[in-house]
């Protein structure tokens, strides 16, 4: 198989009580697993794609031949941001954010507050399913929403972090309570991650 879900880099409990186990063991057992398996179905037409970072053929979506490019956006985008999202938590996380990325927060919000006030609030308006994202454009950290699975690698904006609001990441614990989703989600996010993301993010 030209592409696989990477082990969680933690137990499934490993989040709680922000994220509960049964959600992380269904999100990531079977979600990711299904857009990792439906990557690989769509590209058994044009296996010259699997020799690709799953990054790359969400960069050039447009060179994706016809017949698979809604399938590559959407389980591509699924794998790459899923990928993401898992190396981005890690137990005992949160806080205030550390090294480059914390002068940067302050250079371009004003405070890490202001950020998270931003981003959970435009994040809570991404209509039906999708993710919020904080991203580098420009020489800046700038707020943006996706919808589905589509990643922001194909606007050609690097994801620094991001998070998932599909209902399947918070539905079981947090029912309708998307926003209370948000807040609890930073106690989980891996500040050094993160860190090493905004360095690629400038390269
Ligand atoms: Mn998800």
């Amino acid at each position: 198989m030209a592409y696989e879900v990477p082990p969680l880099p933690y137990d499934y409990a490993a989040l709680e009580p922000h994220i509960d186990a049964e959600t992380m063991k269904l999100h990531h057992d079977k979600h990711h697993t299904a857009y990792v398996n439906n990557l690989n179905a769509a590209i058994e037409k044009h296996p010259e794609l699997g020799k690709h970072a799953p990054e790359d053929l969400l960069r050039n979506l447009s060179g994706i031949p016809e017949d698979i490019r809604g399938a590559v956006r959407n389980n591509g985008g699924g794998h790459v941001n899923h990928t993401m999202f898992w190396a981005i938590m890690k137990p005992k996380g949160g806080g205030e954010p550390s090294g480059a990325i914390r002068e940067q927060i302050a250079k371009d919000f004003g405070s890490f507050d202001a950020l998270k006030k931003q981003f959970n609030e435009t994040t809570a308006k991404q209509f039906g399913s999708g993710w919020g994202w904080l991203v580098w454009e420009g020489g800046k950290l700038k707020i943006v929403t996706t919808p589905n699975q589509d990643s922001p690698l194909s606007q050609g904006l690097y994801p620094i972090l991001g998070n998932d609001v599909w209902e399947h990441a918070y539905y079981l614990k947090y029912q309708n309570k998307r926003a209370d989703y948000l807040a609890a989600w930073w106690n989980t996010v891996n500040w050094e991650e993160v860190n090493k993301r905004f360095e690629r993010a400038q390269q």
